[in-house]
C-alpha cells in the first residue's frame, strides 16, 4: 500500500496539473487526492511532502524528498498546517 502512495508522489512530480486523474490507493476514488510540499528553506528543493485523500483521509508524510516543479508548496510560516492539511491516517511502509 505504501508503495502505491509513493507512486502517487511520482505521479504528482511528473504531472502536477493532472491531479483529477489520480486514483486513491485506499478507497479507489478518483480526483480526491490532494497534497502540499513544505520546503525546509526558501528556494530549497528538499522538504516534506504531505499527500492525502480527501475522501478516506489516508495518506503519507515523507521527509527529505525532492520538491517537484510547479507543485503546491507552503513557504509562508504564518500558515498553520492543520488549517490547510486535514488530519489523515498515515500509511506506513509496513502496511502491505
Ligand atoms: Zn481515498
Amino acid at each position: 500500500m505504501f508503495n502505491k502512495w509513493l507512486m502517487i508522489y511520482s505521479n504528482i512530480a511528473d504531472n502536477p496539473l493532472k491531479m483529477e486523474a489520480l486514483k486513491c490507493p485506499n478507497c479507489k476514488n478518483m480526483g480526491t487526492i490532494d497534497y502540499y510540499f513544505i520546503p525546509y528553506t526558501i528556494n530549497n528543493e528538499l522538504g516534506s511532502a504531505y499527500i492525502w485523500c480527501n475522501d478516506c483521509k489516508k495518506g503519507i508524510h515523507l521527509d527529505r524528498v525532492g520538491i517537484p516543479k510547479n507543485t503546491k508548496i507552503i513557504i509562508d510560516e504564518s500558515i498553520k498546517l492543520d488549517e490547510v492539511i486535514p488530519s489523515f491516517k498515515e500509511v506506513t511502509p509496513e502496511e502491505k
